[in-house]
């Protein structure tokens, strides 16, 4: 027998499953199933299309709750999450299923003919996966591609291949002919880099680290392919004396702890305008004193573990000596909630307060359940403190003015912002990143532009 990876349960540290690890000679078999099932695919009807991909979501709803099972298994976030990631997963089939022939061409009037354009697809994308939303993420790659015509190898994370290897196989039970979708397990450095390089691929959808995603851009290089990059970040939330400040408390833990923290939108920088500092603090003791904790299979659990050891080890590291505390002592915590004893890899809900806006808890991408908080003046320091950062992923603005409100939202570089509230994705909207968070969007009408090349085609009309 081949090399094996073990999936573990973050919650338990049990074994959920052995899975075959597949390396380089894999990617390749993989690419050329999935040219060879390029041409068929692409001349299925658009009307046939799109009732494949609903079929694909009725089969994604008719075992939801065993898939969401599985990502709570997998993943260890609440079993709640897990439910609304799958049917999130199914929304997105059934929003593309919709949209297979809603992506248009144009005709443009030129002088000596008719001009017109078409999208064509691309052939074969690689889609390269995160550990943080398994299912969901993957979904937001394989609803654009199969409705616009291509064919697609998703590469899940290592640790997390549960759900997508199950989502292949309902695409099967769908309908969906073999090679159109595929997921390969195996090493990012191995089998992923394979996939960035291998001339058969067209495109590349990644999610990720900042620093892969600029190493999968400069692989892909090689043979010019298309990129689209969603990375880290290092979101604010932006609290201005004006606001509703107990919504504005009460939501800071979902905010930054949902997915304990494992979530590229994740809040986890909270600028408090200073006269509403104290009481804003207060507010947030009693929110995070209030969430819930513990086993990801209760529906009542609010926050799960990390997802690996060396995950937690790296979060910790935030807040270690030497890492911006006072004397070089450890960085010190406002306040710190519970978790349960025994195994798993548990790290509690972490607030920094008042925090060194150079520290880098504050600065870089934690991933986990840490949040600092940092006062500010006025409005122009809170789009400076705000824009301090290589990233540019979400945010939010709490003020009951609504002039400010879309002032900060114009100022402040992010791609995705909310007002009065933390929700950074829906599947009807584009999201995606600006700066280091990346290029391209993601969901939305919008994806559909990065799943196709335009083509553009003059008749002329000279007798
Ligand atoms: P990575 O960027 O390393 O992993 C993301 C995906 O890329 C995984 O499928 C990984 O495979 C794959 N990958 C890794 N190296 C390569 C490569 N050379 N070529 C192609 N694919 C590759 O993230 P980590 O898992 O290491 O997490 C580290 C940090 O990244 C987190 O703490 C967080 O800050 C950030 N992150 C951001 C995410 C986001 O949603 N924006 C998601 C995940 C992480 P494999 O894991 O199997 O090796």
């Amino acid at each position: 027998m081949g090399d094996v990876t073990t999936i573990v349960d973050p919650a338990t540290g049990a074994t959920v499953a052995e899975i075959p690890v597949q390396g380089a000679e894999e990617a390749d078999l993989a690419v050329a199933r999935s040219l060879e099932a390029g041409p068929e695919w692409r001349s299925v009807g658009p009307a046939d299309r799109s009732r494949l991909l609903r079929r694909f979501a009725a089969q994604v709803e008719d075992n939801g709750e065993e898939l969401a099972q599985l990502e709570t298994r997998n993943v260890g976030k609440p079993i709640s999450e897990s439910r609304g990631d799958v049917a999130m997963v199914a929304e997105v089939m059934h929003f593309y299923a919709g949209a297979v022939d809603k992506h248009r061409g144009s005709t443009v009037p030129v002088a000596g003919g008719v001009d017109m354009t078409f999208h064509e697809p691309l052939g074969v994308v690689a889609a390269i996966i995160p550990w943080n939303f398994p299912a969901a993420i993957a979904s937001w790659k394989i609803g654009p591609a199969l409705a616009t015509g291509n064919t697609i190898v998703v590469k899940p994370a290592e640790i997390t291949p549960m759900t997508a290897l199950r989502l292949a196989e309902l695409a099967l039970d769908a309908g969906i002919p073999e090679g159109v979708l595929q997921v390969v397990v195996g090493k990012g450095s191995v089998l992923g880099s394979r996939l960035v390089e291998h001339p058969g691929v067209d495109k590349v959808a990644f999610t990720g680290s900042t620093e892969v995603g600029r190493e999968v851009m400069a692989r892909a290089s090689g043979t010019i392919k298309r990129v689209t990059l969603e990375l880290g970040g290092k979101s604010a939330s932006i609290i201005f004396d004006d606001a509703d400040l107990e919504k504005a408390a009460a939501a800071t833990p979902g905010g930054v702890f949902a997915n304990a923290g494992q979530d590229c939108c994740a809040r986890s920088r909270v600028l408090v305008q200073g006269a509403v500092l104290d009481r804003y603090l207060a507010l947030l003791d009693d929110a995070v004193a209030s969430w819930k904790v513990g086993d990801p299979t209760d529906p009542a659990t609010q926050m799960g573990p990390l997802v690996s050891a060396a995950h937690r080890g790296r979060v910790q590291s935030f807040l270690a000596p030497g890492m911006g505390g006072p004397d070089d002592g450890p960085v010190p915590a406002h306040t710190v909630g519970t978790v349960p004893d025994g195994p798993g890899f548990w790290f509690p809900p972490t607030v920094v307060a008042p925090a060194g806006a150079e520290w880098p808890v504050a600065r870089e991408e934690i991933f986990g359940p840490v949040v600092v908080v940092i006062p500010f003046e006025d409005e122009e320091d809170a789009v400076r403190l705000a824009n301090d950062t290589p990233y540019g992923l979400s945010g939010s603005i709490w003020t009951r003015d609504g002039s400010r409100a879309l002032r900060m939202a114009r100022s402040v570089q992010a791609g995705n912002l909310s007002v009065n509230s933390n929700s950074s994705v829906r599947v009807q909207t584009s999201f995606g990143g600006m700066k280091q968070s990346g290029f391209g969007r993601e969901l939305g009408l919008e994806a559909l532009d990065s799943y196709t090349d335009v083509k553009n085609v003059f008749v002329s009309t000279d007798r």
